[in-house]
């Protein structure tokens, strides 16, 4: 038997997709109570086996099967609910939220889609190559098969776009900047509001009060600060390259590389592309980029891993200290995302010795794992320094709830 809306656990959820090239995430999530029903993975789209795991309130089903691209992805996901007895078009969903990564000068809000937004997606697309072609793909295949649900765009970039003019500026010719639209648009910003407005209510403070460094370090990884809710500065820039040391990114570098390795090491621009986003990072400096096995490393007295994890502290304490001398007054920092969320040395190696600056980490404290807020600090701390973990599907089904609430 199928559901019908009134009795289908799927009414006013939200679809959160998130499309990759090759990899398709989605969560069905209730935006009020913050239920997850479901929850799934398809990836290697494109191939000759995509591997699909999907879950619907506790019934986890495995499959392989070759998925052509994301329409014939997103179509298996639906006969996978209709298998539950659940008809996704019919039960009741209140919209579908996308995440975008690049919004451009265009986006600074989740927007209702259209024609005229898809359109503009697809025009500023040159900013993320590897990141809104693939977006677009997913809501293109949506839109066929959920043509009457509001569809919404959750842009990477949004919370950033009105960062004051000395963060959002490169110090590049004006002309140059205007004409191909270079600055400063920061990512990660839907997790970075999540969690510097969770980090509010679990202090239960006024948000407008608050000076807050946020770092987001997951496998890319992006610091910010903060104030009174408004950010004054992020570590990524036009492209989610720059900034701290991540899996395999190189954050910062000198741009004088780039000339070097074109001119003597005759290297393409595609090459080059694929050596500072994919092989370089903790990858690049280790051979490897999960944080555990490079910890275990560490540990062991790996050289290698010793020094890519001293690269890795060194970018980010940088980061830190300058966010401390921009927002003049700290009051918390945010760990967020894998890294930040479960690697208690990572935590405590970059505030370490710190106590002059107010900022002093309670060993016991840091030690804790589970999935709450907490407080890692000691109790004469002047800062409080937070574990906050992440939810963006949560955040980007609260945003499309109430842009597709308003347009009604
Ligand atoms: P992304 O969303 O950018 O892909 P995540 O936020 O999922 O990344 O974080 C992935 C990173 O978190 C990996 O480097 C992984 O090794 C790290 N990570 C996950 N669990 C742990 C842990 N227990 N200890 C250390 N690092 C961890």
């Amino acid at each position: 038997m199928t559901d019908t809306a009134e009795n289908s656990p799927i009414d006013g959820t939200v679809l959160v997709v998130n499309a990759g090239s090759s990899s398709l995430k989605y969560q069905v999530i209730h935006p009020g109570d913050e239920e997850v029903v479901a929850d799934g993975l398809v990836e290697r789209i494109g191939e000759t086996t995509s591997k699909v795991t999907h879950w619907y309130r506790g019934d986890e089903v495995k499959r392989e099967c070759e998925l052509a691209d994301h329409q014939a992805a997103i179509a298996l996901v639906l006969e996978l609910f209709q298998d539950s007895g659940v008809d996704i078009a019919e039960s009741g969903l209140s919209a579908v939220g996308h995440r975008v990564v690049h919004g451009g000068r265009s986006f600074s809000q989740p927007t209702l889609i259209d024609e005229k937004v898809r359109s503009e997606i697809e025009r500023i697309s040159p900013l993320a190559p590897l990141h809104n072609p693939p977006n677009l793909v997913g809501i293109e295949a949506v839109s066929k098969l959920l043509p009457d649900v509001p569809a919404v765009a959750v842009f990477d970039t949004a919370f950033f776009s009105d960062l004051p003019a000395e963060a959002a500026n490169y110090a590049l010719d004006r002309e140059v900047a205007e004409e191909y639209a270079i600055r400063r648009y920061g990512f990660h910003g839907t997790s970075h509001e999540f969690v510097s407005q969770l980090a509010a209510e679990f202090l239960e403070r006024d948000l407008a009060d608050l000076n807050q460094i946020v770092l987001h370090l997951g496998n890319g990884a992006s610091a910010s600060a903060v104030r009174g809710g408004t950010p004054i500065d992020t570590t990524m820039g036009m492209t989610p390259l720059e900034g701290l040391v991540m899996g395999t990114r190189t954050g910062d570098i000198d741009a004088g590389i780039v000339f070097q390795l074109s001119r003597v090491g005759g290297m393409s621009i595609d090459e080059i592309d694929k050596l500072f986003n994919k092989q370089s990072g903790l990858k690049g400096l280790c051979g490897e980029n999960d944080f555990r096995a490079i910890l275990e490393r560490v540990e062991a007295g790996d050289e290698d891993a010793d020094r890519a994890y001293r690269v890795y502290l060194h970018r980010l304490r940088r980061y830190i200290g300058a966010y401390m001398i921009e927002l003049g007054r700290v009051d918390t920092i945010i760990f967020t995302a894998g890294v930040g969320e479960n690697a208690a040395p990572v935590r405590a190696d970059s505030l370490a010795d710190l106590e002059g600056y107010g900022i002093v980490i309670d060993p016991e404290r840091n030690a804790v794992r589970n999935g709450e807020p907490r407080r890692i600090s000691a109790d004469d701390s002047r800062v409080e320094v937070l574990v906050v973990p992440t939810n963006e599907e949560l955040a980007i089904a609260r945003a499309a709830s109430s842009v597709a609430r308003s347009a009604r």
